[in-house]
């Protein structure tokens, strides 16, 4: 007899705590496994957040696209069995296979560079880039788990580069913690001309933390992440969950401009690194006594 398929998770926040407990327990909750691999919850249809940046990627990780006049930049890659809905939700955000320059990639886990693979022959244009040790640790966990493959390594990002595209400018962060290797990213996005500073950290969960060490060195990087000076006041997650996205795209469609925009606020941005922090400090109390 098939055995009962658990309930799926009511919102971002019980699937936030699945993952907490995942985390803690080091088991995955058959909840949180049946959600992830169902496809007609995972694919939802891409929108758009910003004048030139799309959400393209599915309910549980994220993909954003920022489109310049030069081509557009794609932030994550996904993982299969996603990329063909990928490249269907770039399609559907105005950009053609051929119209994308650049693939940063936030750290080597597979759900943010499994479909790297797969991208590197359909977006012919592209060059792909991560850290140094992102491009290692995606080699190694892709060895390690045999889910996915990794092609050759591209481009190396390095912390303060910038990446630039028809006046886009991405900056890169290394953000070591949830791995070794993250990378996190910070843009302009305009709501109607009205420009904000915008943030995709990578790597936020405590899932794959193996020592005191590298949870003091995530604790810097989220520090860092809030630093004023970076101006940062969007939240552009690398996984919908972890910042309620989910449930904020009606007012984001509904959003018109001279209203708030839903998506931008620092102090909920520095609320979550803050929230981050504390759950870190205590993972490392309760994990490595110290
Ligand atoms: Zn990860």
């Amino acid at each position: 007899m098939p055995s009962r398929v658990p309930a799926e998770p009511r919102d971002s926040q019980e699937v936030l705590a699945l993952f907490e407990r995942f985390a803690s327990e080091g088991r995955m909750p058959r909840r949180l496994s049946a959600w992830l691999n169902d496809r007609t919850i995972q694919e939802i249809a891409p929108y758009k957040v910003f004048d030139d940046v799309w959400f393209v990627g599915v309910r549980w990780v994220s993909a954003w696209v920022l489109k310049t006049s030069e081509g557009a930049v794609l932030i994550d890659t996904l993982h299969e069995p996603f990329v063909g809905r990928l490249v269907e939700n770039l399609g559907r955000a105005g950009v053609a296979p051929g119209d994308v320059r650049w693939v940063l990639m936030t750290h080597g886990h597979f759900d943010h560079v499994g479909g790297c693979w797969a991208l590197r022959k359909r977006l012919p244009n592209a060059r792909f880039a991560m850290s140094r040790r992102g491009w290692d640790e995606a080699k190694a966990d892709a060895l390690r788990t045999g889910r996915f493959r990794m092609p050759p390594e591209e481009k190396v990002l390095k912390d303060g580069d910038v990446v630039r595209l028809g006046g886009l400018e991405v900056k890169v962060l290394e953000t070591p913690g949830h791995t070794l290797g993250t990378c996190s990213f910070v843009y302009d996005v305009r709501a109607a001309g009205e420009v904000h500073r915008a943030v995709t950290v990578g790597g936020q969960g405590l899932n794959g933390m193996r020592s005191a060490r590298q949870l003091n060195a995530y604790v810097r990087s989220m520090r860092r992440l809030l630093d004023p000076a970076l101006g940062i006041d969007v939240d552009l997650t690398a996984h919908p969950f972890a910042t309620g996205l989910t449930e904020q795209i009606p007012a984001v469609k509904a959003w018109r401009p001279g209203a708030p925009h839903p998506l931008v606020g620092r102090a909920e941005y520095a609320a979550r690194l803050e929230r981050l922090i504390a759950e870190a400090e205590r993972f490392r109390r309760v994990r490595f006594g110290a």
